[in-house]
């Protein structure tokens, strides 16, 4: 497959903003839909639609098949032991909703216990961990970045305790566009008798997950991120832990038995999975994961290489323009930058892009202590997908510098 190929199974690509061809750089807040996708996704409402695992009739258990071959195809994508360690939910800030929640209720955490997040999550990965602290008296300790944005890891050894009950990282920083060193953070947080959280929110789509490799114990994502309908996510959980957790939400189909005096639980994955689930929605993964795969395995990977060096040496040169997140080894970055520009404010140089025609996202990025860290308001991102060209990002760099220097 080449870019034009790929190109040509986007529709979106086809747009105009003001009067340009759409230069879609916002991708790491939503990726674009493939035809697959969507085709899968009318194809569930138009020929499929029917409440799941409830009815014993066709289009019921059609419906149903569906919902559960996506759950075989993403175990298989993630590399989990089993679709039962698959649970699916409304994207990455739910799964961790999901199971801050359930550790709370299982009585995982006494007070005085601690929990480690990295300075560089997203509020997903921040604030549901703050509202379990707040009702159970926990400490939460932040794992630090350095200047370049990489996680200390030589910090590890300090910050974790024997109270340390959970350590919860991003496999990718949405901001920095780092590959956090998870598997290694994983081992030490392991020796430590800490459980481990992989927030995959942006390293689905861009590298190849295998969480039995990582080793973690938990790991979410969210299909809008890879190609795939918005309002679908993921929390894989190893077997066990999962066993080991009571229910989040009551509702149907997550019971084994209702009655007045006792009501008694689904084993898992349904018993995370109350009420009518993303019928339409959950089965597009099943072509956004072909489509990944896909992706993985052709000559694109090496044009969002060419990409990222573009796009770093540009920056490079300007004495002006400051990148966050400059892993020393450049294998370590996604083709995600964030920027701030000396004399320019991140908002101004996205609203005049967008008059360009390029969509890229500017301020805290749902990031404000990572914002602080770097003493910023706000930052600029451009990020870029398989889609995106050399020629795009060309055309961005030139782009840049005319707002830069309508702006000084
Ligand atoms: N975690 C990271 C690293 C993200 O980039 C995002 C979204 O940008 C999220 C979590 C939240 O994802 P969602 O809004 O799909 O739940």
């Amino acid at each position: 497959m080449d870019v034009n190929s790929l190109r040509s199974q986007f529709p979106q690509l086809k747009e105009s903003v003001y009067g340009k061809p759409l230069v879609y750089l916002d991708n790491a807040a939503t990726s674009l839909r493939p035809l697959s996708v969507v085709q899968a996704w009318d194809e569930m409402s138009l020929k499929h639609n029917s409440n799941l695992h409830r009815a014993v009739h066709k289009t019921a258990v059609d419906a149903t098949e569906k919902f559960e071959a996506t759950r075989v195809a993403v175990a298989d994508f993630i590399g989990a032991s089993s679709p039962k360690e698959i649970v699916f939910t409304s994207g990455t800030t739910q799964s961790i909703n999901l199971l801050a929640a359930c550790l709370e209720n299982a009585g995982f955490f006494s007070e005085g216990d601690e929990i480690l997040i990295a300075e560089s999550e997203h509020h997903s990965n921040i604030v549901p961990w703050q509202m379990v602290a707040a009702r159970k008296g926990l400490k939460i300790k932040v794992l630090p970045v350095d200047n370049n944005g990489e996680i200390l890891i030589s910090r590890l050894p300090e910050l974790l305790t024997p109270k340390t009950k959970i350590c919860c990282v991003a496999q990718v920083s949405n901001v920095l566009g780092i590959i956090n060193p998870v598997r290694e953070i994983c081992e030490i947080c392991h020796a430590n008798g800490t459980l481990f959280l992989v927030d995959g929110a942006q390293g689905v789509a861009h590298l190849t997950t295998d969480v039995l490799a990582l080793g973690c114990d938990f790991y979410a994502f969210s299909g809008h991120k890879m190609f795939a309908a918005p309002g679908v996510g993921v929390l894989y959980g190893k077997k066990q832990l999962l066993d080991s957790l009571p229910p989040y939400m009551g509702g149907g189909e997550m019971i084994e038995s209702v009655s007045w005096e006792k009501t008694t639980f689904a084993p898992v994955p349904g018993r995370f999975e109350a009420g009518t689930q993303n019928i339409s929605g959950v089965p597009t993964l099943v072509p956004a994961i072909e489509l990944c795969k896909q992706l993985k395995t052709s000559e694109i990977e090496k044009e969002q290489e060419k990409i990222k060096n573009l796009i770093l040496e540009a920056f490079e040169k300007d004495p002006d323009i400051t990148l966050h997140g400059n892993p020393v080894e450049r294998e370590k970055k996604i083709p995600l930058f964030s920027i701030s520009v000396k004399g320019a404010h991140h908002e101004d140089l996205s609203l005049i892009l967008d008059k360009m025609g390029i969509a890229t996202r500017s301020g805290q990025m749902c990031a404000e202590p990572l914002m602080d860290r770097f003493g910023v308001t706000g930052m600029l991102r451009a990020s870029f997908a398989p889609y995106n060209t050399l020629e795009e990002a060309n055309y961005f760099i030139e782009c840049l510098q005319k707002a830069i220097k309508m702006l000084k």
